[in-house]
């Protein structure tokens, strides 16, 4: 038996409660993992609120992230005390995932965890840190260089923007954060951001073209932001999409795209190709000061998980949350 967070659903009403499992009620799998770690991202936010379709399958176990330790493998590259990330693949939406003490799964989606970080580590990195890596690698391909310009990162106090402010400041960029907490601009300038914008002035209805301004930028929100982060691109600028946190919708025009060279890089973590995963995590190891990613994260327990899930999605969360699902 092990503990784990269970969603289930009866009727239209959805739950989510701390559990004892049995193993044998575990799903198909040919590497199996002892947790040490999990974490809550915007998604699992959006999963065990029940305010989006995340999960797929009842009863769920979420948590699309996990970090631990092989106790049981017949896949050929992972062998019992290999220390492992997974990240996405469908976990926690319709495979159990990763908010419990123990997880089954296909060893095709795990990743060996580079060894400056601990499964902790690996976990205040978590989706979010990786897809940030994702959007700073998209930034680089497209040529978006420190030299050509002022980078903006939006959401910039949540999980995906304060990583990504981090790993850019490392690098030698010039970040510029937007937030709608103002009140944590000293915090956006320890990570490494030189300016802090107020979010409310991308948020309204704006025009197809505005003043260049941005070399690059790293978008979370989406919707009239994107917009404005798209208008307000400097000549052959890249902006690199991933984030809904503002709407799903883009009510932008083709002008900054067949005017300015603009390039508009979407940014997909739950399937990316495992070379690309680990390319990400190796820069990771690289171009992200632990101590940065120690002063953004907090950590919390299994059963504390379903109030901060609610936080997250409010928009209350600063950061990074780690999960210690032994605890
Ligand atoms: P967080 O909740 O940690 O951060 C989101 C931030 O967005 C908030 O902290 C807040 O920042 C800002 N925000 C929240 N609500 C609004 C709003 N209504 N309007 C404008 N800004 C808002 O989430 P994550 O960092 O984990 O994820 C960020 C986004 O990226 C989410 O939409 C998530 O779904 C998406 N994502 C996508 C991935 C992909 O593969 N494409 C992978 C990972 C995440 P502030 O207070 O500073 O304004």
């Amino acid at each position: 038996m092990f503990k784990a967070l269970v969603i289930s659903k009866t009727g239209d009403q959805q739950e989510c409660a701390l559990r004892d499992v049995d193993e044998a009620e575990m799903m198909a799998g040919d590497v199996t993992l002892k947790v040490d770690y999990s974490t809550l991202n915007y998604k699992d936010g959006l999963a065990i609120t029940g305010k989006a379709p995340v999960v797929r399958k009842f009863p769920m176990v979420p948590g699309i992230d996990g970090a631990g330790t092989v106790i049981a493998s017949s896949h050929a590259q992972f062998k019992v005390g290999d220390k492992v990330v997974l990240n996405g693949w469908g976990v926690g939406e319709t495979h159990w995932g990763c908010l419990a003490q123990s997880a089954r799964l296909n060893g095709d989606w795990l990743i060996k965890i580079p060894t400056q970080f601990n499964t902790r580590q690996a976990m205040a990195i978590g989706t979010a840190g990786y897809t940030a890596m994702l959007c700073v690698l998209a930034l680089e391909q497209h040529g978006v260089t420190p030299d050509k310009g002022e980078v903006l990162v939006t959401g910039a106090a949540g999980g995906v923007g304060s990583v990504a402010i981090a790993i850019l400041a490392k690098l030698g960029y010039r970040v510029v954060a937007s937030t709608g907490r103002l009140t944590e601009s000293e915090y956006l300038k320890s990570l490494g951001a030189t300016d802090i914008i107020d979010r409310a002035t991308l948020s309204a209805p704006g025009k197809p073209l505005a003043k260049e301004r941005w070399a690059g930028a790293v978008d979370t929100v989406g919707s009239h932001t994107l917009a404005n982060v798209c208008a307000a691109m400097r000549y052959r600028g890249t902006v690199a999409a991933c984030g809904l946190a503002g709407g799903m919708d883009f009510p932008s025009s083709v002008a900054p795209f067949i005017l300015r060279g603009v390039t508009l890089a979407g940014i997909e973590s739950v399937m990316a190709p495992r070379e690309l995963r680990i390319d990400a995590w190796q820069r990771l190891a690289r171009d992200l000061d632990p101590a940065k990613l120690d002063s953004m994260t907090n950590e919390i327990t299994l059963d504390a998980a379903p109030g901060a899930a609610a936080d997250i999605v409010a928009g209350k969360v600063r950061g990074r949350l780690v999960v210690d699902v032994n605890r």
